[in-house]
């Protein structure tokens, strides 16, 4: 008889493989779920931020009124075309102008609060996800650019989706209007609504969210259509009509996106397109002109600078200054505030991760050269220090568990090599095909590795299937080319195959285990490394599932054959057989 033919054999390997899809589904839909339950862990931070005074604004206001428009999705392309948007194009001769750089998720809800706080989403306390239902979405934890104009003595006001209700606290905003659609209608609508608010003084900080050009991104066609295009041209003449309720002699705009689209639609990854924005800031306290990139997390800060209000206490980033008309005398006490707030956000983060101590001294205090960089820059050298500690902590105690499992895995491998050299290494020849023709496919597909060509869970799952399957069937082919397997152990084969392929699917999930845990708790993991996993989980399953299928059909066909042409002795065969 062949291998795996007697009935111990073959329920072992059924149970096995149960387990192997059983596991896979588990982790993967827990990994998934830990992003949208991710919440940075704010304990110190949250109780610090509620006891301590607020510190005052280091400077006057640079404008009278500032808005910020929100323009949901543009791509820096986009808003760059003269010929889509030339009431931008205007505005960016006028005025200064950028490219923000933001991280992933690159999602909505995760963004805004980057916009609006100056924290990252690690550090935010919002969802890094746009959540299932935004309507539970819980409010920003931390300190915010409404709070502090409110704090400062300004009326605050927020025109557009809905999806901001439950996430902005209500005492930060004096007035709002809520739009439920995504329609041209509903951004002239939000637009209509803004435009009153300035001109009626209702509000002189107001955030202005327009919606339709990310609809078109993802359910019209994708970040170059005809109707991508045509939403921003709406866009352009929406820009006007605020600047028409502004004098911008002493007022500001801002105009900005909070992620991009890929060509085809989609974004929540790292791709260029998707993690790079269009910013435009014109009137008054702006210094016309091309400034140097700036991240997402400084806008949040510039615009407190334009709007005269203290320094967002959670804020990692800084005012882009080369955009800002500021003296050197109010230079100078923007960077002593924002040396203080720096030290206090680190000993925060500090304490959130569990009194990570910071081994090198990075903090800002008594560095006076360029105080408003070196605040900064140290906040941020100091933020990577603490992460990176308690990442180093805790990948220590994971690589134990890894070594062993390898010790395990190699083990394995050596006995099953012994058994059966030749299929076992046809088996890898195999599983290299698989990976080549997976990624292929996954290519032709119009598919990224990233949560941008995710649209949704059954979507992705079923894509990747797909995949798997055709992969797994060019496995096969390659295989049998080199192999040439006899009828008897046709199944013997495919259990090979499908082992061989667990195998090198299991190295990026266990790479992602040690490098960031299981599933996300405190950090939110790097893109890749945490779609590859996702990925391999989801291949895992599937190759879990079509392993004893595709087993079963070899033995059956073999013997069906047999029946028939009973020239082919199976018991004969036995490890080693010569190639037909
Ligand atoms: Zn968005």
């Amino acid at each position: 008889m062949s291998r795996a033919r007697t009935w111990p054999k073959r329920a072992a390997a059924l149970v096995a493989c149960l387990l192997v899809a059983g596991t896979a589904y588990t982790w993967a839909t827990a990994l998934m779920d830990s992003l949208y339950d991710f919440r940075a862990p704010l304990t110190a931070t949250v109780a610090d931020a509620s006891t301590s005074p607020k510190p005052t604004p280091p400077n006057p206001a640079l404008a009278r009124k500032v808005v910020m428009v929100l323009v949901d999705g543009l791509r820096v392309d986009t808003a760059t075309n003269a010929a889509v948007m030339p009431f931008l194009t205007q505005l960016r001769a006028q005025g200064a102008s950028t490219t923000v750089h933001s991280r992933t998720p690159s999602y909505s809800v995760p963004s805004w609060t980057v916009l609006l706080t100056g924290a990252w989403p690690d550090r935010h306390g919002a969802p890094v996800m746009n959540p299932t239902d935004p309507q539970t979405s819980p409010p920003w934890p931390i300190d915010n650019l409404f709070a502090a104009a409110r704090d400062a003595g300004r009326r605050t006001g927020l025109a557009g989706t809905d999806w901001f209700r439950p996430l902005v606290p209500p005492a930060a905003l004096s007035v709002t209007h809520f739009v439920h659609e995504e329609t041209d209608a509903a951004d002239q609508e939000s637009t209509d609504a803004a435009v009153a608010m300035l001109r009626g003084d209702a509000a002189d900080l107001v955030l202005l969210h327009l919606n339709e050009v990310d609809h078109a991104g993802h359910y019209g066609g994708g970040g170059t259509s005809v109707a991508w295009l045509d939403a921003a041209r709406k866009v352009d003449a929406r820009l006007a009509q605020v600047a028409a309720a502004l004098d911008l002699s002493r007022d500001a705009l801002l105009v900005v996106s909070d992620h991009g689209h890929l060509d085809q639609g989609g974004h929540g990854g790292p791709e260029d397109v998707v993690v790079t924005e269009p910013l435009v800031l014109v009137g008054s306290g702006v210094r016309p002109g091309v400034a140097p990139d700036i991240a997402q997390a400084d806008v949040a800060p510039t615009l407190a600078v334009l709007a005269g209000t203290r320094v967002l206490q959670a804020a990692q980033g800084e005012a882009a200054l080369a955009m800002l008309t500021l003296d050197d005398t109010a230079r100078s006490a923007l960077g002593k505030a924002q040396v203080s707030q720096q030290d206090l956000l680190i000993e925060r983060y500090q304490a959130d991760l569990g009194n990570v101590p910071l081994t090198t001294a990075v903090l800002a205090s008594g560095e006076g050269v360029e105080p408003v960089r070196s605040a900064t820059t140290a906040g941020r050298d100091a933020a990577t220090q603490v992460r990176e500690t308690r990442l180093g902590w805790e990948r220590a105690n994971r690589a134990a568990t890894l070594i062993l499992l390898g010790l395990v895995a190699v083990t394995s491998l050596a006995l099953w090599v012994r058994r059966d050299r030749s299929t076992v290494l046809w088996a890898f020849a195999g599983a290299a095909a698989y990976l080549v023709v997976w990624q292929a496919y996954w290519k032709v597909s119009g598919k990224t590795y990233s949560l941008s060509s995710v649209m949704s869970a059954g979507e992705i799952v079923n894509a990747t299937a797909m995949a798997t399957a055709v992969a797994l069937f060019a496995a096969l082919a390659v295989m049998w080319r080199g192999r040439r397997p006899e009828r008897g152990d046709r199944a013997w084969a495919v259990w090979c195959l499908g082992v061989a392929v667990a195998t090198v699917l299991a190295m990026p999930i266990a790479f992602y285990a040690w490098a960031w845990g299981p599933t996300a708790t405190w950090t939110v993991p790097d893109p890749l490394p945490m779609y590859l996993a996702f990925s391999a989980l989801v291949q895992l399953l599937v190759v879990a599932v079509l392993t004893p299928l595709g087993a079963m059909v070899a033995g059956l066909v073999s013997r069906g054959r047999t029946s028939s042409q009973p020239t082919v002795n199976a018991s004969a065969v036995r490890p080693g057989w010569t190639k037909a």
